[in-house]
């Protein structure tokens, strides 16, 4: 890494039904890689909470707490929380006895519709794609008055799949009330918001969000900002945190968060 306090703190492993490699091997790579701090964040999606992800979560968190890290990690146990507003009983009970230090907040699907993942845009009507992405920010707006998260995850998660995968171009211009109301509530609320790097390895090519809406979350006043490559396999980690750094400091910030306990802990951005 080049960046002296380097931090992944979104990440999944063989505890998620997407991830691949077993803590181990992550904590492995997180050692190789020189990482100032690791943060494991398995998913937990709310709404299908009983039937498939308490087993997953209660695991992963047993799992954590006998893990080894190589000497000289740093190492916390966080979650990535999907929807919590869609079922905010399940997200209690997500965390409830867990003394997690970093819970991603995160909406991957619209209530009654798949991941955006899964959704076929081609196909849609016009309009489409902008009542989809306004039910979107609707939703994030009722996880930050649900609150009990630390950052908000890849802000712009839709766009992943809309224009990277679908080429289709999203004039979020027309969205920037919403994404204003968005932001600072997130900044009323005291969350951090995430500069997730996957987008860098993918067809997207850039953050999530990117360098625009970092500068507007700073213009608004937001200071707390998170950094994590949401890698699924030991590959992928550390991937695109250095460009992500480099990002935050375009956007003219000088520190993020590493979170420890639920608290943040600031970092220079060097
Ligand atoms: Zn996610
Ligand atoms: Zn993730």
């Amino acid at each position: 890494m080049n960046h002296r306090f380097a931090c992944d703190c979104h990440n999944h492993s063989a505890c998620s039904p997407d991830g691949r490699d077993a803590i181990e091997a992550m904590l492995q790579r997180a050692g190789e890689l020189g990482l100032y701090a690791y943060t494991l964040t398995d998913h937990c999606e709310c709404q299908k909470f009983e039937e498939r992800y308490k087993a997953r979560v209660e695991n992963a968190w047993e799992k954590m707490g006998k893990a080894q890290p190589p000497q000289g990690l740093r190492f916390y146990r966080g979650i990535e929380l999907g929807q919590p507003n869609q079922d905010t009983r399940a997200a209690d009970r997500a965390l409830e006895g867990r003394g997690y230090d970093f819970v991603i907040g995160s909406v991957h699907n619209i209530r009654d519709f798949e991941d955006f993942f899964f959704l076929d845009y081609a196909g849609a009507p016009e309009g489409t794609i902008d009542s989809l992405l306004a039910s979107y920010w609707q939703e994030l707006m009722e996880m930050i008055a649900w609150g009990d998260f630390d950052t908000l995850g890849h802000l712009t998660y839709p766009l992943r799949y809309i224009q990277g995968e679908h080429g289709i171009e999203v004039d979020l211009h027309k969205h920037g009330e919403a994404i204003d109301g968005v932001l600072s509530a997130l900044i009323k609320a005291g969350k951090a918001l995430e500069v997730n790097t996957s987008g860098l390895r993918q067809k997207i090519g850039r953050t999530l969000p990117d360098l625009p809406l970092l500068m507007r979350y700073r213009e608004l006043g937001g200071k707390l900002v998170t950094l994590g490559s949401d890698a699924h396999c030991t590959e992928d980690l550390g991937k695109g945190i250095d460009e992500g750094i480099e990002v935050l400091k375009e956007a003219g910030f000088k520190e993020f968060a590493l979170y420890e306990q639920r608290r943040p802990r600031m970092l220079p951005l060097e």
